[in-house]
């Protein structure tokens, strides 16, 4: 995982809140609080050779919003937000 930095992290922050038009309550508690912390998580491909193991390629950089009560999580392209080059 890569550190983001407060700077990166307040940018996705303006990403999300600029482009996020639907409903804001956590799908699965209902609560509206949400929070990022400064990692860069990610996604791999998996493998399909053998037996669906993780691939050790390239990956795709993910921005973590979590429900502050229930922990339900939203995965953002970090590419898409502006926090990464791609
Ligand atoms: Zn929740």
């Amino acid at each position: 995982m890569a550190t983001a930095g407060r700077a990166q992290v307040e940018k996705a922050l303006r990403w999300i809140e600029e482009n996020w038009v639907g409903q804001k309550e956590c799908a699965i508690c209902g609560n509206s609080g949400w929070f990022m912390g400064e990692v860069v998580g990610e996604m791999r491909q998996m493998s399909s050779r053998p037996k669906w193991l993780p691939n050790t390629g390239q990956s795709y950089p993910m921005i973590v919003l979590s429900c502050e009560n229930c922990g339900y999580t939203l995965l953002f392209n970090a590419i898409v937000l502006g926090v990464m080059e791609g």
